[in-house]
């Protein structure tokens, strides 16, 4: 039986050998698409191609491609696991026509390939071709229709509707007519009693498709309308674990190689067994064996687990594992990060990013199940909680609460209501669901983006940056429109040629101005979309036709290139110093510092971090040369570049050299000419991101300077402030010591004082009506010393009967008043100390306070009356 491996293979020797290109799958995190998350399918990294942005450097390409569905159009998040043939991620092959080959030879190959290669029974395949739609007046597609007849029987070619059989890219852009296949893997007795082709798009876990033909032949307008793309392409995409599962034979794709080890693994470690059900526990081997994929291709191609966006959905997929194993395996450790290695070693050969940075991978895994283990613990707490105050009264848990216990604890609904009924309580499904959309309500208004068409000015292919050399150009505008967010407007333009650095690599966009003849319209910002430079301004040109003068703002652009180039000298330095295993795991560039994020373990010590400055600024007083060039990818892996795993195929890199032994890095970023033009770095600050990930913020030219001169002034200003000392440290450290000695010396006095003042006022009980009574107002300089000294007379007046004690003070011009009452007395009179000081000390002191039934202590703005306050008590006696 043919290995995972080798059915692999074979597609990509297949499609070599019909003169395609192989490329290698692009990272399954997206970097520069504002509408997308993670790779969905194979097309994306040739989205550019298709828009005609820019140029495929083979028109035949075929690859394997890392996919995600768990957001965004495609979200199989709740199957996974639960059935047997969609997964979180999964790998595409795919091969591509870009403005090549189109529907005969997309059909014939695969036909062959499925067939003859492959060895896929004939009389188990079907083909669905788009059937058209009349509001779209869009026909059948006959085309497609008759290559399919060449092949397979009449019978066997189902039509299909717009929803299955008509692909668009997104709401606008190319799309075109797609046909599917389908295997029917059911046994010959159930092929025998029930016919295959009622069965296709039916959701039966036996009757699957596999394999999906793009034909792209329209462009989507904004207003709905379709026009004809002026070059055809073909895109096709086929599941490869499901094709594996087809030919080995297999139920389900969780019994190929592809999954095996791991389930085995995971049974080894939790002393469960798999046994190929549908029960929580069988589920739970499933998504563990689906879920680590997802979890360590995310984390090896740069995005950590996080709060928002794509690291929130990576930490959403790694705490449905944790949940399963430790709901249903009853495995209550960290369990996904021992089986880091393994996985590691099955893709070695495929995509060996992971095992290259395996450690650091399985650290962040680990801390992630630990930290949720944490919350999960806290969430079965939280829940006992609802259900104890529920049971007291509601037989329910409210929508709110389930909602909290989903969103905060990462309680699914389900498990949920599964620990309520063991409780003997309902839950309110409709309320939490009503919870759920209100939730999804405000995150999609949040970042709702309305977007016109482009209004073409002047029609040609894409723009030139020109940026690297010249900071102003005249050029013209090419298109523009108008987007809304939040409720504001702006415009995009695009240029002609451009000098505007848009945004990428970690580097802000170029701000400036477009001069139209005299009218000056300011750029807020420039982006890329898909290769396209855009440039952000917040009103349009009356003449849009006008030539334009183009302009970066130059003293911006220069601090922000200094702290580019200065990026590039820290993180050599940080190789150099902290060792090899860094590596950059963000970065973030601007006019006023740098930002650096990059994996290493432990935090960076002080004397690392004078010894990365020391080297830094040496390069920078040598003055080299940076020295960039253009070239293949694989050519400046060779030359000594660090590998970054950012790339695409087809992608000519750019190389920034700084010393060839020193710094080789590729970047498409802008650069200082020499090391000398960044004048001076400094490290502001280090700070732990994540697991195993530092951060450093620096600063450099300029912003350097500055920093420096604040820091400087600061001293400055400690040293006015302490009358010029010659030691600045020793003043201060003196300072601290006189400050604690006068304190110690203050309290015993105070401490003297207040024994002194009990004594007298003991000497001055009188007896009102049969009770003692001390009221006085006394000389204190803290409320606190009433309370105390009231405190002292409990046990001194206690000897003798019922008592009652009011002292006063004047502190700073405010009232302060406490107020000692025995029981037998409060209980005699029926008063206490807290409503005594509300009803009659409170207005007199214009305050107000409280404590206990013998004893409370009250404030006040007014310290005249407070002769009145005594006699006031006096009275009540
Ligand atoms: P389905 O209807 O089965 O969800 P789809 O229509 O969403 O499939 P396409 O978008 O056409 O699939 O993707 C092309 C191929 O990728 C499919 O034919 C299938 O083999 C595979 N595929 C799609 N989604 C998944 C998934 N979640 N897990 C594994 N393979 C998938
Ligand atoms: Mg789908």
């Amino acid at each position: 039986m043919a290995t995972s491996a080798e059915i692999r293979q074979q597609f990509l020797d297949f499609f070599t050998s019909k003169g395609h290109q192989v490329v290698p799958s692009a990272p399954i995190v997206v970097k520069n698409d504002p509408t997308l998350l993670f790779t969905n399918a194979g097309m994306n990294q040739f989205k550019d191609y298709f828009l005609g942005n820019s140029k495929p450097a083979a028109k035949r390409v075929a690859d394997t491609q890392k996919c995600l569905r768990v957001s965004g159009k495609h979200n199989d998040l709740e199957e996974v696991g639960v059935d047997t043939y969609h997964h979180t991620m999964f790998e595409m092959l795919g091969n591509w026509s870009f403005g090549d080959y189109f529907k005969a030879e997309a059909i014939a190959w695969s036909w062959e390939l499925l067939t003859e290669v492959y060895k896929i029974p004939k009389d188990r395949l079907y083909v669905t071709i788009f059937e058209g739609d009349a509001a779209e007046k869009l026909d059948r597609d006959d085309e497609a229709y008759n290559e399919w007849k060449k092949w397979i029987p009449a019978g066997r070619i189902l039509n299909g509707n717009k929803k299955d059989n008509f692909w668009e890219m997104g709401d606008t852009g190319p799309c075109g007519p797609c046909s599917e296949i389908h295997v029917d893997c059911r046994s010959d007795e159930e092929r025998s009693k029930v016919d295959g082709s009622t069965l296709i798009n039916k959701d039966n876990p036996q009757v699957i498709e596999i394999w999906n033909n793009v034909f792209m032949q329209f462009n989507r307008l904004k207003d709905k309308r379709l026009e004809p793309l002026p070059e055809k392409h073909v895109d096709t995409g086929m599941g490869f674990e499901r094709l594996v599962r087809v030919i080995q034979q297999k139920q389900s794709n969780y019994d190929t190689d592809v999954f095996t080890g791991t389930i085995a693994a995971t049974a080894q470690i939790t002393g469960k067994q798999y046994d190929f059900s549908d029960s929580k526990e069988a589920v739970a081997f499933r998504v563990i064996a689906d879920h680590i994929r997802a979890i360590a291709f995310t984390i090896a191609d740069g995005q950590l687990p996080s709060n928002t966006g794509a690291g929130y959905v990576i930490r959403r997929i790694l705490r449905r594992a944790v949940r399963y194993y430790y709901s249903y395996l009853d495995y209550k450790q960290p369990l996904l990060h021992q089986l880091m290695p393994l996985l590691a070693g099955q893709f070695e050969t495929v995509f060996p990013e992971l095992k290259q940075q395996l450690g650091f991978v399985s650290k962040v895994v680990r801390e992630e199940e630990e930290a949720f283990l944490r919350t999960l613990e806290k969430g079965l707490k939280r829940i006992d909680d609802i259900v104890k105050t529920a049971s007291n009264g509601n037989k329910q848990l409210s929508g709110k609460e389930t909602f909290e216990l989903y969103d905060t604890y990462g309680f699914p609904f389900d498990l949920t209501q599964l620990i309520a009924a063991e409780n003997k309580l309902t839950v309110n499904e409709e309320d939490f669901k009503a919870e759920m959309q209100q939730q999804k309500d405000r995150s999609r208004a949040a970042t709702a983006i309305d977007t016109e068409d482009w209004v073409v000015v002047n029609d040609e292919s894409a723009t030139e940056f020109v940026g690297y050399d010249s900071l102003d150009i005249k050029t013209k505008v090419l298109k523009y429109r108008k987007v809304k967010a939040k409720g504001k407007e702006a415009y995009q333009l695009v240029l002609s040629a451009t000098p505007f650095y848009a945004e990428s690599g970690g580097q802000v966009g170029d701000t400036g101005a477009l001069d139209f003849g005299g009218e000056q319209i300011e750029v807020i910002d420039t982006k890329k979309e898909n290769n396209l430079y855009i440039q952000f301004t917040e009103k349009l040109p009356a003449n849009m036709e006008a030539p334009v003068l183009a302009s970066v703002n130059p003293a911006r652009r220069k601090a922000i290139t200094a702290h580019h180039s200065a990026t590039h000298l820290l993180h050599a330095a940080l190789r150099k110093v902290l060792g090899a295993h860094v590596a950059q795991k963000g970065s973030l560039v601007n006019d006023e510092q740098l930002r650096f994020d990059f994996s290493h373990f432990a935090k960076v010590t002080e004397e690392e971090i004078a010894q990365i400055e020391q080297i830094v600024n040496e390069k920078i007083r040598e003055n080299i040369p940076v020295v960039i060039r253009e070239m293949p990818k694989d050519e400046a892996i060779a030359l000594g570049a660090m590998a970054l795993f950012g790339e695409k195929y087809g992608d000519r890199v750019r190389v920034v050299v700084i010393d060839p032994n020193y710094s080789i890095e590729l970047c498409g970023g802008t650069h200082a000419g020499t090391t000398g033009e960044l004048g001076f770095f400094k490290i502001k600050h280090e700070s732990a991101v994540a697991a195993g990930v530092r951060r450093i913020e620096a600063v450099a030219g300029n912003a350097a300077e500055q920093y420096i001169n604040e820091q400087f002034t600061l001293v400055q200003q400690i040293k006015e402030a302490l009358k010029n000392p010659k030691e600045v440290l020793k003043a201060i450290e003196n300072l601290g010591t006189e400050n604690s000695e006068l304190k110690k010396r203050l309290e015993s006095l105070e401490a003297k004082q207040l024994a002194a003042l009990k004594e007298t006022l003991l000497q001055q009980v009188t007896q009102v009506n049969g009770t003692q009574f001390i009221g006085s107002i006394v000389e204190t300089g803290s409320a606190d010393s009433l309370k105390k000294l009231c405190f002292d007379f409990k046990t001194a007046l206690a000897a003798n009967g019922a008592y009652v004690v009011v002292l006063a003070a004047n502190i700073d011009g405010k009232a302060q008043v406490a107020l000692l009452l025995d029981e037998t007395f409060a209980a005699a009179k029926n008063l206490e100390a807290p409503k005594i000081i509300k009803e009659h000390i409170a207005p007199l002191i214009k305050g107000g306070g409280g404590g206990q039934k013998t004893l409370a202590t009250a404030g006040g703005q007014d310290a005249g009356n407070l002769p009145q306050v005594i006699e006031k008590v006096k009275g009540l006696i």
